[in-house]
């Protein structure tokens, strides 16, 4: 896979920071930093240093709750700054392209924009699952096709056989990033035992979403040690702030993993306990079968139900004006009184 990668890429020296060079000694004068210590209550220590380039010991916690070496793993500020990350280290600007399978994530769109990067659309409905002859037809220039594994925001699991096959046929040619943003609600679907055999195959995680830390930014690139090497020369300096890492480690702790898989296991029953009650609802034409921390539904009465919804103080994600999604709500998955509430708004509604 290292031949497609651009030579402006490949020929680049990364960004040295001190901290990467490092060096033993007391008296740190090599980054600009202050010599004092903030007074924060709460207890940050060095807090006027520079962080790790990769904090350790969260690169081993994550080992760890993955079964991934520390070698294929790259600590980011979220998914998100994953893809850009992806994308500006693969794709050359007014040359490439990648491919999504709408209706899918929106931000592979929005970031290839930003790149110069054209996006070709392979519009399919996730319940039939995707051609792989309709992407071959589109392979021209492209250098990543994003795939969103439980699928943001229809909640789809696209088959393994079908990834399998597209691993295969892309060998040598292509990326394939499964974005797994939400695998930790299926875990067991998770498909990063595949990074040995496949150098083009990259993974996304994140802690934003069964973590319930979207407000550290914390999520990983799992890949081939070449590729994470790759995109470690492109990467911020400091990616990783300070207190992200002090929070996301502590959240590794067999306490918390514990706690997390109690969350998931109640998250999951609540989405089957509201996915049965919702297809009993008159109003709703579909229920999508999710294996997420949502659920898709599809209504002739989308403006009223989210109206209504919102009148009872429960704001939901309103997907009416996406290609494909017409009169389609996604409804996150909460507490199990509060999917009861949802259930008890919509019961008794007529047209
Ligand atoms: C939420 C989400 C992301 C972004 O996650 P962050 O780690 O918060 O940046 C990426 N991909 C999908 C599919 C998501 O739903």
């Amino acid at each position: 896979m290292y031949n497609i990668i651009p030579k402006y890429i490949k020929n680049l020296t990364g960004y040295q920071s001190a901290r990467k060079i490092g060096g033993n000694g007391k008296i740190w004068l090599n980054a600009n930093e202050s010599p004092y210590l903030s007074k924060l209550s709460i207890s940050f220590k060095k807090l006027n240093r520079y962080p790790h380039f990769q904090p350790e010991k969260l690169l081993l916690a994550y080992s760890l709750y993955s079964k991934i070496p520390k070698k294929n793993i790259l600590i980011t500020r979220g998914a998100d700054e994953g893809i850009d990350l992806l994308i500006r280290v693969f794709c050359e600007r007014n040359k490439d392209s990648i491919i999504t399978i709408p209706p899918t994530y929106g931000m592979y769109d929005i970031i290839a924009k930003i790149a110069g990067i054209q996006n070709k659309k392979i519009f399919m409905l996730w319940e039939k699952n995707i051609s792989i002859n309709r992407i071959i037809s589109n392979i021209k220039n492209v250098k990543i096709i994003f795939i969103c594994r439980p699928n943001n925001p229809t909640g789809h699991l696209i088959n393994k056989k079908t990834i399998y096959s597209i691993l295969k046929l892309s060998k040598n040619k292509f990326f394939i990033v499964i974005d797994e943003a939400y695998i930790d609600f299926c875990i067991t679907d998770n498909l990063s035992g595949w990074i040995k055999e496949f150098k083009n195959l990259i993974i996304l995680r994140t802690l934003s979403k069964a973590f319930g830390l979207a407000g550290i930014r914390c999520g990983f690139i799992l890949a081939s040690s070449k590729i994470i090497n790759i995109i470690s020369k492109i990467i911020a300096p400091y990616p990783i702030p300070y207190p992200t890492y002090k929070i996301a480690y502590s959240f590794f702790s067999p306490k918390n993993i514990n706690l997390l898989k109690k969350h998931i296991i109640t998250i999951n029953f609540n989405r089957f306990w509201l996915f049965h009650k919702l297809k009993k609802i008159k109003l709703i034409q579909e229920v999508f079968t999710s294996y997420a921390n949502f659920i898709l539904i599809k209504t002739l009465y989308v403006k009223k139900i989210f109206f209504v919804l919102q009148r009872n103080g429960i704001i939901v994600r309103d997907q009416h004006n996406v290609p494909m999604l017409r009169g389609c709500l996604r409804i996150s998955i909460g507490t199990h009184s509060e999917c009861k509430k949802i259930i008890e708004t919509l019961k008794n509604l007529n047209s």
